[in-house]
C-alpha cells in the first residue's frame, strides 16, 4: 500500500523526493502544496493538544538549528548519538548492522553493542544481501551532521538532531520570563537533521525532518500532580519491557493502574502519554500501543522510555517517543557551561533545620606555637563539620595533640525558606512527517477502483471544493460567487478544469470532504449540490443556506439530515 500512497503523493503534490532533477538524495523529501496544508494542520492539532490545552504551564519557543560543539558534547550526543554500521568487504555497500540482522535473521537486536552484533553476524553466517560478500566488522557511526560556524575551521558545530537542547540551554530564561514556577513545559516545532544510515521508504526515516517536542520540567518531589482526571476512564495499551521479553502482546491498563503499579515511572510522563494517545486518535489512528524500551534500547539520557507504535495493516511504526530524561540534561549543561541551572524551590512554610557548625577554642589554640597552629588550621580548613566530628570522636591528633582540645562541633537550628533544585524532565516527541505519512496511509482507501483520501475533516488540505458543472460563463460566474462566499469561512478551492467526474476524483484523492457543484438548476432556483467525499452521496441546498449547512456538517451532523439526498446527480 505504501507504494500506491507514494505514487499518489507525487501525482497530487503531497510529497516527493527532493532534488529529483539531479537524481534525488535518499532521506530528503519536498513537501508539496497539498502536503504543506495537511502538515500545517497536523502541527496545529498537536499545538492544541500539547500547548493550547495546557497553556497554564506550557509555552512555545524557537531556537536555532545550528548548534555549537560544546552543547552537543554536554548533552552526550557527540559520544552517544550513534548507530552500528557494517560494510561489505567485497562491494563496499554499507548497512545499518542491527537492521540488517533483523531483516536477514528475523530477530530483534535493537541496542546491542557492536561486538554482540558482530558475534551474531558470524554465528548466523550472514552475508551481504547485494553481492553475497563477507561482511566486515561492526562499528559505530555518529549521526550528527557537522558544519563550521563562521569562517573559522576550528569552530565546529552541528545541525541539531533534536530541538530539546535549545529548550535546556534556554530553560532559565524561559523560567524567569514566564512562570518562575514549576512545572513548566517548553515546546518547540522545528527542523532537525540526522545522518541516517539507511533512510526508508516515504517519510518514515528521513535525514532532515520536523519534530514537535515538549521538554516538561518538574520537581520530582512536589505534590503538584498532573490533572490526570481529564482523561476520565481512558485505557492505554502498553507493552511492558518484561512482557516484550516473553514475546507477549500489549495489554490494556487504566491510568490508575499505570500510576499505582508504577508501570509508568512518573505521573507527568503518563500525562503526556495519555495526551499523545488522544492526539494520535485525532489523527485518525485506530490501533496503537506504547512499547517500553529495555535498558539497553534506551537513549543515553533516559531512565524510562516508551515508544508509541501505530499499527496500520502489517506496518508497525513508531510515531512518538516518551522519555524520562531526569535531571540529566540540565546537570550536564550546568557542568559544561559552569552556569547555575537550578531553580529555587520555596517551601510552603519555612522549615527549621539543624546545622552543624565548627567552633574553634581560641584560648587553647593561642597557647600553642605557630607551627602547630598552621598544621592544625590546614587540617580542619577544607573539612565539613561532620567529618571533623568523626575525627574528634576517633581521637585524631595533630602534632601528637588531640584535636578535641582545640575544636568542637555544635548543632544550631536555622529557618530556611527553600532550596535549590535541578528540575527533572519528561519529553514527548513526535516527528511531523511521520505523523503526516501515517495519517495519509491510514486515510488511503480504494473505492470502485478510485482512490479516496479519507482524512479526518479537520486535517483535509481544503474543507470545500467549488465546481461549475460545465464550462459556461454563467455557471463559472455563479460558481465564483459561491466560492467567494464559502471561502470567507472555509478553506476552499475552485476548480473548473476537466470533466466533473475528474474533478470529483481529484478532490477525493486529496481528501476534500465536500464538493459544491453549480449546475443549470442553480440558475433556476439558486440551489447547488454538495457531495460527500466518503459516501459520494449528494444533497441539494439553497446558496443562502450553504455556509450554515457546511458548518453543521463540520460539527458532525449526518449528511443526509442537512439537505435533500439526490444520489449522484452530477457524477
Ligand atoms: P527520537 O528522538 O528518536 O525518539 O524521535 C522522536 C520522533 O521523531 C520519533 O518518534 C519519530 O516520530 C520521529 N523520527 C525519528 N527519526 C526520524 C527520521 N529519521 N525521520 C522521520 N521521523 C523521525
Amino acid at each position: 500500500m505504501s507504494e500506491k500512497l507514494i505514487e499518489l503523493a507525487k501525482r497530487r503534490g503531497i510529497f516527493w523526493p527532493s532534488y529529483e532533477i539531479y537524481g534525488g538524495v535518499a532521506g530528503l523529501y519536498d513537501i508539496g502544496p497539498i502536503g504543506v496544508r495537511i502538515k500545517n494542520k497536523i502541527i496545529e492539532l498537536w499545538r492544541r493538544y500539547f500547548i493550547y490545552d495546557n497553556s497554564e504551564f506550557v509555552v512555545e519557543i524557537e531556537t536555532p538549528m545550528i548548534t555549537p560543539y560544546k552543547v552537543l558534547e554536554a548533552s552526550g550526543h557527540v559520544e552517544n548519538f550513534t548507530d552500528p554500521i557494517v560494510e561489505c568487504t567485497k562491494c563496499h555497500k554499507i548497512y545499518r548492522a542491527d537492521h540488517l540482522i533483523e531483516e536477514l535473521a528475523k530477530i530483534n537486536v535493537e541496542g546491542l553493542s557492536p561486538s554482540e552484533l558482530d558475534r551474531i553476524i558470524r554465528e548466523k553466517g550472514l552475508k551481504c544481501p547485494a553481492c553475497g560478500g563477507e561482511l566486515g566488522e561492526v562499528r559505530l557511526f555518529n549521526l550528527l551532521f557537522t558544519t563550521n560556524i563562521g569562517p573559522y575551521t576550528g569552530n565546529q558545530g552541528f545541525l541539531r538532531p533534536e530541538t530539546a537542547q535549545g529548550m535546556f540551554t534556554s530553560f532559565k530564561r524561559v523560567f524567569e520570563a514566564f512562570r518562575q514556577k514549576l512545572p513548566l513545559g517548553i515546546a518547540q516545532v522545528g527542523r532537525v537533521a540526522r545522518n541516517e544510515i539507511s533512510p526508508r521508504q516515504g517519510l518514515i526515516r528521513m535525514r532532515e525532518f520536523t519534530i514537535m517536542e515538549v521538554e516538561f520540567f518538574f520537581d520530582p518531589e512536589s505534590n503538584v500532580n498532573p490533572p490526570l482526571e481529564k482523561f476520565g476512564n481512558m485505557k492505554l495499551n502498553i507493552l511492558r519491557g518484561e512482557d516484550k521479553l516473553k514475546n507477549e502482546k500489549p495489554k490494556e491498563y487504566s491510568i490508575e493502574e499505570l500510576l499505582k503499579e508504577k508501570i509508568v515511572l512518573n505521573p507527568w510522563m503518563l500525562y503526556w502519554m495519555a495526551t499523545a494517545a488522544k492526539f494520535v486518535t485525532a489523527l485518525g489512528m485506530k490501533s496503537y500501543y506504547f512499547e517500553e524500551k529495555l535498558p539497553h534500547e534506551r537513549a543515553h539520557y533516559s531512565k524510562q522510555t516508551f515508544d508509541q507504535i501505530v499499527v496500520i495493516g502489517d506496518e508497525k511504526v513508531e510515531i512518538s517517543g516518551h522519555a524520562y530524561r531526569t535531571d540529566y540534561d540540565l546537570s550536564r549543561h550546568m557542568k559544561y557551561s559552569g552556569q547555575d541551572m537550578t531553580v529555587f524551590k520555596k517551601y510552603d512554610k519555612p522549615k527549621t533545620i539543624k546545622r552543624k557548625i565548627v567552633v574553634i577554642n581560641k584560648d587553647s589554640l593561642n597557647k600553642e606555637d605557630k607551627e602547630f597552629v598552621k598544621n592544625f588550621m590546614s587540617f580542619i580548613s577544607s573539612k565539613k563539620p561532620e567529618e571533623i566530628e568523626e575525627f574528634i570522636n576517633a581521637n585524631e591528633k595533630v602534632n601528637g595533640k588531640n584535636i578535641s582540645n582545640y575544636v568542637k562541633i555544635l548543632e544550631k537550628e536555622e529557618k530556611v525558606n527553600g532550596e535549590k533544585i535541578i528540575p527533572h524532565v519528561v519529553e514527548p516527541s513526535f516527528g511531523v512527517e511521520r505523523c503526516l505519512y501515517l495519517t495519509l496511509l491510514n486515510a488511503y482507501k480504494e473505492k470502485e477502483g478510485r482512490i479516496v483520501l479519507s482524512l479526518p475533516k479537520y486535517l483535509a488540505p481544503y474543507d470545500v471544493a467549488v465546481f461549475p458543472l460545465l464550462e459556461k460563463e454563467e455557471l463559472i460566474n455563479k460558481a465564483k460567487e459561491v466560492y467567494n462566499l464559502v471561502r470567507e469561512r472555509f478553506d476552499t478551492i475552485f476548480d473548473d478544469s476537466g470533466s466533473i467526474g475528474k474533478r470529483y476524483a481529484r478532490a477525493d484523492e486529496i481528501g476534500v470532504p465536500y464538493s459544491i457543484t453549480i449546475d443549470p438548476q442553480t440558475l433556476v432556483d439558486n440551489s447547488v449540490t454538495i457531495r460527500d467525499r466518503d459516501t459520494w452521496q449528494q444533497i441539494r441546498v439553497n446558496i443562502n443556506d450553504i455556509v450554515s449547512v457546511l458548518e453543521r456538517l463540520f460539527k458532525g451532523e449526518e449528511f443526509n439530515k442537512v439537505g435533500k439526498v439526490i444520489n449522484n446527480e452530477n457524477e
